[in-house]
């Protein structure tokens, strides 16, 4: 009986029937694939237990131009992908769930000026992205405020060439390594969600201050911490927008974003299942590997299904993006990817460790890991019950033709 070693290089075979990369893309998706095998994987156990952030891995991505597919050649990435950008998570986070977080942040805090900033604006902030030069934050969330942010406290109120901000944000990505935060504030604090704005807040902008970093259950590498604004001035062409478009904005970044947490879902289902299966190949009891009892060879297959079918919706939704597909259609299957995406990750590293027995549990091997790691999927961006809600409420608009005949 061989046991997998703690840390064995991962041999990931899972081949996808979905495939639609170019030839180009494929290329790339290789080189990610080698970074993630060589160069991520045998620090992700490193990361997880240390609880630092892996500025050697925003090096490397650095310095093989990984942030570059975020963003057009005009602003100095290797143009812009939505389906790569999935992909490259995806790949990443099958063996480090932080370092695919950190693509998946990057383009979080990008999207509200890829949206709504002008042509300045573009060309000021995003070449210094694409490079990796700067990292990106987005901060909605509030102590009083995460699924309900139209309920948010902050405020930015204008003084000639200025906005002075005040107020704080809990739980934002890439707090204190950040070098551009974008930022949600009431402009107007009666008019509810028409009265949010959005800005670009530079990192070393007076009255801004990073508070506490949170210990947490998973993604420990990743930062998660507070910001306040304690008479921060910004300059009004850092508005995003105009006056009142902030929360529109900040749900049509969601829409783009929440794909990037269902592909790190997806990586981590995934990566957990290749784990799973190369252990029930050589664990043997009862006289034979357990891959052959038939209860863990159906847990298996169950398994590979769902991530398959994951990718399926996941692959879509990078598709319409990169089609320039907006509005319900988008809202709708980008929540749909989130929720089944992050709920398949959920489960499968949750069966990966049942697989593995009591080596599952144990640190040592990293299905423990990315069971804590996947539970965050289900909760950032939106938690799964506002995924449901959100589908629901694109199901209602929709005008459909009902083809049986019933009681009323
Ligand atoms: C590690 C981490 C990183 C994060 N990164 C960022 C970031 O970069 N930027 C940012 O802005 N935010 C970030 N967040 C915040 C995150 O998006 C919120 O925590 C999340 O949206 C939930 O908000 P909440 O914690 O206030 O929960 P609440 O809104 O208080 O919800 C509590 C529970 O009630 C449920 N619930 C709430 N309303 C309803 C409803 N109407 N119907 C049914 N159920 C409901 C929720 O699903 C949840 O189960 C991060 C959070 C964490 C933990």
């Amino acid at each position: 009986m061989t046991l997998i070693s703690a840390g064995a290089a991962l041999d990931f075979r899972a081949v996808s029937v979905l495939d639609p990369l170019t030839d180009e893309q494929r290329e790339i998706r290789g080189l990610v694939r080698r970074l993630a095998a060589e160069r991520v994987a045998p620090r992700a156990a490193e990361i997880d237990s240390s609880a630092e952030f892996p500025w050697d891995v925003v090096e490397l991505f650095r310095e093989n131009d990984l942030f570059g597919v975020l963003y057009d050649e005009e602003h100095g990435g290797i143009g812009a992908s939505a389906l790569l950008t999935l992909v490259a998570i995806e790949e990443l986070s099958k063996v480090c769930a932080t370092s695919g977080l950190i693509l998946a942040a990057q383009e979080l805090g990008s999207l509200g000026i890829k949206l709504a900033g002008s042509d300045e604006q573009k060309r000021r902030f995003l070449p210094r992205l694409a490079s990796g030069e700067w990292l990106a934050a987005y901060a909605l969330t509030e102590p009083e405020s995460g699924s309900d942010s139209a309920a948010m406290r902050s405020s930015a109120r204008r003084e000639g060439d200025v906005y002075v901000l005040n107020g704080g944000k809990r739980f934002i990505t890439n707090a204190g390594v950040a070098s551009l935060y974008v930022v949600f504030a009431k402009t107007d604090p009666d008019a509810g969600h028409a009265g949010i704005s959005a800005f670009v807040v530079e990192a070393d902008t007076p009255g801004l201050k990073v508070g506490r970093i949170e210990p947490k259950m998973g993604i420990k590498g990743s930062t998660t911490g507070e910001v306040f604004f304690d008479d921060c001035r910004v300059p009004v062409e850092n508005r995003l927008g105009g006056e009142g478009e902030g929360f529109r904005l900040a749900m049509r970044i969601l829409d783009r974003s929440r794909p990037g947490i269902a592909a790190q879902g997806l990586g981590l289902a995934q990566g957990a299942t290749d784990y799973a299966l190369e252990y029930a190949r050589s664990r043997e009891t009862m006289g034979k590997p357990i891959a052959e009892h038939q209860l863990i060879a159906g847990m298996l297959a169950d398994m590979e299904t769902r991530c398959e079918a994951a990718r399926g919706l996941l692959y879509k939704v990078g598709q319409l993006i990169d089609e320039g597909v907006e509005g319900g259609p988008l809202t709708k299957l980008s929540a749909m990817a989130k929720l089944y995406c992050t709920d398949v990750a959920m489960d499968v590293t949750t069966d990966a460790v049942q697989i593995l027995g009591g080596y599952g549990y144990i640190s040592e091997y990293p299905v423990e890991r990315m069971m804590r790691d996947a539970k965050i999927t289900q909760i950032y961006e939106g938690t799964n019950q506002i995924q449901r809600l959100v589908i629901a409420r694109e199901m209602l608009k929709e005008n459909r033709t009902v083809l049986l005949a019933g009681a009323n």
